[in-house]
This record gives C-alpha cells, sequence and structure tokens, in this order.
C-alpha cells in the first residue's frame, strides 16, 4: 500500500484485513517483473454498509453489492460497497454521509467525493484560484499520469457537487437551518449605511 505510512510488503488476505476502514487507499501489486498500479476492490475489499444481512428483520434479507468509483485527494478510486437489500439507495446515501462522502445522485448512484477533497479543492479555488476543470484534470493524472483519459470522465458531476457544497458551508456559516428562495439570508448589510441601534447614535 503506497498510502499506509508502513514500509512492509504484504499478502492479499492480510492486506484486506488491514484496511476494511480504508477502502481510499492506493496499493501496488507484484506480477512477477514489476509493482503495477492495483485498487483494493480488484483485489477482492468490499466495504460493508448498515447491519449484518444474517441478523435482518426484513425478509428481503440479502446482500447488495455495488461498484462506485469515490474521488478523493489521492485520486479516483473503484469501491465495492455491499449493504442489506432492506436498505434503499436514500438510506444508502444518509450511510455514507456519516462516512463524509458526497454522492453525485440519489439515483443508483456511480459517483461520489469525499468530504475531505471537497475541503482541499475549496481551499485551493480561494487560494491558488484553482478551477473545477484543471483540478479534475489534476486528481485524474495523480490517479494515472500515463492513460488519463481512460478514466471515468468526473468533471460535470464534480462541478454540480462542488457548488452545492459551496452553498451548504455558506448556510452553515451564516448559522441558516431553514432555506428560503425569497429572502436574502446571506446577503450583508451595507456598512456604510446608517442602522439604527448599531452604527448611529440613539437619539438620531
Ligand atoms: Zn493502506
Ligand atoms: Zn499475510
Ligand atoms: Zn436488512
Amino acid at each position: 500500500c503506497i498510502d499506509c505510512d508502513t514500509s512492509g510488503l504484504y499478502c492479499t488476505a492480510c492486506l484486506m484485513q488491514s484496511h476494511t476502514r480504508s477502502p481510499l487507499h492506493r496499493v501496488k501489486t507484484w506480477n512477477g517483473t514489476y509493482f503495477e498500479e492495483s485498487s483494493l476492490a480488484s483485489a477482492g475489499l468490499t466495504l460493508k454498509l448498515g447491519h449484518d444481512p444474517a441478523l435482518c428483520d426484513s425478509r428481503k434479507a440479502k446482500n447488495h453489492s455495488h461498484l462506485m468509483t469515490v474521488m478523493d485527494t489521492n485520486g479516483l478510486h473503484n469501491v465495492r460497497l455491499t449493504w442489506c437489500r432492506c436498505y434503499g439507495f436514500s438510506q444508502l446515501g444518509r450511510e455514507l454521509l456519516r462516512l463524509q462522502w458526497v454522492l453525485a445522485t440519489l439515483v443508483r448512484p456511480g459517483t461520489a467525493f469525499t468530504f475531505r477533497v471537497l475541503k482541499h479543492f475549496q481551499m485551493l479555488s480561494h487560494v491558488a484560484r484553482t478551477t473545477p476543470w484543471d483540478f479534475c484534470n489534476a486528481i485524474q493524472r495523480i490517479t494515472d499520469n500515463i492513460q488519463p483519459d481512460l478514466l471515468p470522465d468526473i468533471y460535470r458531476s464534480f462541478n454540480r457537487i462542488q457548488h452545492i457544497w459551496r452553498v451548504a458551508r455558506a448556510y452553515k456559516r451564516g448559522g441558516v437551518t431553514s432555506v428560503s428562495r425569497y429572502e436574502m439570508q446571506l446577503g450583508m448589510q451595507c456598512v456604510s449605511c446608517s442602522w439604527p441601534g448599531k452604527n448611529i447614535p440613539d437619539n438620531w
């Protein structure tokens, strides 16, 4: 694993065991000649969500498996998720939010973004004027610098989600708990204007 802070080499079973809660690490496997790029999903790692299907109360108890592309600061990842079939995709969205992942859509989601990558991009956009397009290209090249064009095109969904993320954070910072389109809840009052009780004498 090139994202773990260890230098050891591991067999597949040990790698799976040490990464049950770290599905976004990048791994390389020895193919007999050199270490080639691989992934935890192709090595057999699945991320289990929700309750154990064997302990499910509903009659629908059955494992459901889904492959998803997840964008993190260290690149794009294929992650295989499994959950009990009594869970719908909306419950899956909630479960993944707890993992600090944002889904690109709630209708059979195929893409998710970590809070980490969204925060990272927001800071780069404020400080270094990085655009979503450049950021997506950089993440694709971090994932595969030889054939980045073969990777899934993530720009459109990233652009949409980073926009929602910005607005949601602005509302959070502004202490706005219910959103109404008709009130300027995030608007700032003009500091040069006279506001009774704020910047003019009481007896004006
Ligand atoms: Zn690792
Ligand atoms: Zn081992
Ligand atoms: Zn269940």
